[in-house]
């Protein structure tokens, strides 16, 4: 049985998802019935898997890029409005 330093050492490496699939296995019901630790690490596993499917297809995260001259116009108009903000009234 997974202690909860143990689930903290395979998660501290910061791939829980290489672990072999018995390990992964284990480590998913300590964190799923464990209320000292459980809630903290389900989150760090949730982290580890949003960093892995945004590494692995960084274009499912945000499918809609801007155009380059898009872009310029945004940043014009965020520094406008920055020094609007910025000016005393
Ligand atoms: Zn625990």
């Amino acid at each position: 049985m997974w202690r909860c330093i143990d689930v903290a050492t395979a998660l501290k490496a910061g791939k829980y998802q290489d672990l072999s699939p018995w390990r992964r296995f284990l480590l998913r019901c300590h964190v799923l019935f464990c209320f000292v630790c459980g809630k903290y690490h389900r989150d760090l596993m949730h982290s580890q898997d949003i960093e892995v499917k945004l590494r692995d297809a960084p274009e499912s995260c945000c499918p809609h890029s801007l155009e380059a001259d898009q872009a310029d116009r945004l940043k014009r108009r965020l520094e406008e409005e920055l020094r609007k903000d910025s000016k005393p009234e």
